[in-house]
């Protein structure tokens, strides 16, 4: 479902990618497994669209990354490795605002967004402000906001730095749960135990 050769990405003279092939089969958790620096991220952004490659070849579900951008990302879940959810409003309110890019009828949107918190154990949050979770709750709405529109590849930057051990296990959980519904996972993580 992600095929990549011979990718390369270079930043002014900095070589970032180097060359990958990798292969991610349909219904599959993939991991990167690297350090600090070894263009997990990289990899990531060109597969999202949203950082265009140098050379080589990419294709997600057979779409080129160069020519089909829309298609794909209208395919794709993606949680950031930095949290980028709006402070200013309360949990549910950031899913809402969220299924706006979705065009989703906000009848919809609302019953999506409540499914997918009680998924994540926020439903009790749901009014919360984001400031005031946790940051293992905030990975979890992170995630939740992902799947709004039922993406068939969820990507995953670091799902779990800095979380406690309970707080992975329970991320490691509900990610197991996406896979057996179907869901391509990938993931970059430097924690072995984690790939
Ligand atoms: P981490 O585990 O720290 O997130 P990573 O494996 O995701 O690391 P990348 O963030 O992909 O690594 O970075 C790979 C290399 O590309 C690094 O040397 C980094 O400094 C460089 N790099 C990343 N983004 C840019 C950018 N926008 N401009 C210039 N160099 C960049």
């Amino acid at each position: 479902i992600i095929e990549a050769r011979n990718l390369f990405k270079k930043y002014g003279d900095l070589v970032a990618v180097k060359g990958v092939d990798f292969s991610v089969e349909p219904r599959e958790c993939f991991a990167f497994l690297g350090p600090n620096g070894a263009g997990k991220t990289t990899i990531i952004r060109m597969i999202s669209c949203v950082s265009p490659v140098t050379s080589g070849k990419l294709r997600v579900d057979g779409l080129d990354v160069t020519r089909d951008q829309r298609r794909i990302k209208a395919m794709l879940g993606v949680v950031p490795q930095t949290d980028n959810i709006d402070p200013d409003l309360s949990v549910i309110d950031n899913l809402l605002v969220y299924a706006r890019y979705f065009n989703l009828p906000p009848k919809t949107a609302r019953q999506r967004a409540e499914e997918l918190l009680a998924l994540f154990q926020l439903l009790d949050r749901q009014h919360s402000r984001v400031d005031d979770l946790s940051g293992g709750m905030k990975r979890r709405l992170l995630i939740a906001r992902a799947l709004l529109n039922q993406p068939k590849i969820i990507i995953l930057d670091e799902p779990t730095g800095g979380l406690d051990p309970q707080a992975r296990h329970l991320v490691w959980q509900k990610l197991n749960y996406l896979k057996s519904q179907g869901t391509t996972l990938l993931l970059s993580t430097h924690n072995m135990e984690e790939a």
